[in-house]
């Protein structure tokens, strides 16, 4: 299974990537966690994706294109991958074809995650992740067992840098001008697929699986 997973900042792309990685078998290549992991090992692209993602705006599209095009070219993405974040504006999209033509992939879905702007405030504030493993969980709608630390794995939450309202509602203004066309360009291809997000966790993902048909 070949897919990427679309939606606002906070309407539940990560959470649902986990469900989809376990049911299917496939990587789970996120673009915000391959920077936020360069940002922790102080790499030079770690350097470079601070100041964009700190202001909430868009990493360049050359350097996100390459580390993207990288990451596909491993082994393990052969028989699938589940692309998160990634495309986020035209010129990548149109990079990806290029690059998915030229090896010979094909996508088999792009899944669009649909939460209307309003709720995803609260939704991004209220996000605690894992330092350790990377778990998600949120304050108010899935909330951990011990306030503050990891289910999975016992290690503390903590708070995204760009978790701060300022940073939400560019990041929700950067994704309505930027990102938002790409749904036209998919829907284009026939392979754009909605689920409501606005819905219980466990909701979503039944509904993921109806419209991946499994
Ligand atoms: P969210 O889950 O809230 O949508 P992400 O973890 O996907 O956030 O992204 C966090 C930040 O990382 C973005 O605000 C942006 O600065 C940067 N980023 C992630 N993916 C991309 C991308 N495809 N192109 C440019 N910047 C990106
Ligand atoms: P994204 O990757 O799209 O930015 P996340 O998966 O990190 O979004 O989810 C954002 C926040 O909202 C997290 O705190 C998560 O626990 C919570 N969340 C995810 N899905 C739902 C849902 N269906 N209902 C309520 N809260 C949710
Ligand atoms: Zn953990």
């Amino acid at each position: 299974m070949k897919l990427l997973i679309m939606g606002r900042p906070g309407a539940g792309k990560g959470t649902q990537a986990v469900n989809i990685k376990e049911y299917y078998h496939i990587p789970h290549i996120s673009t915000g966690d391959m920077f936020r992991a360069a940002i922790k090992n102080q790499t030079k692209l770690g350097l470079l994706a601070k100041s964009y993602m700190d202001q909430g705006t868009l990493v360049p599209d050359e350097v996100t294109i390459g580390i993207v095009e990288e990451r596909l070219l491993e082994d393990d993405c052969k028989e699938g991958f589940l692309l998160d974040g990634f495309p986020r504006t035209i010129a990548q999209a149109e990079a990806l074809d290029k690059f998915l033509k030229s090896n010979g992939i094909k996508l088999d879905a792009v899944l669009d995650v649909n939460v209307p702007a309003e709720i995803l405030i609260r939704r991004m504030v209220g996000r605690r992740v894992c330092k350790n493993c990377g778990a998600t969980f949120h304050v108010e709608f899935n909330a951990p067992k011990v306030e503050g630390i990891c289910d999975n794995c016992g290690k503390p939450l903590i708070q995204r840098a760009d978790d701060t309202e300022e940073t939400a509602v560019n990041r929700l203004s950067v994704y309505d001008n930027q990102t938002a066309p790409l749904l036209e360009f998919y829907a284009k291809k026939n392979i754009l697929k909605t689920v409501n997000g606005d819905q219980p966790l466990a909701k979503v993902f039944e509904d993921i699986k109806v419209v991946l048909g499994a």
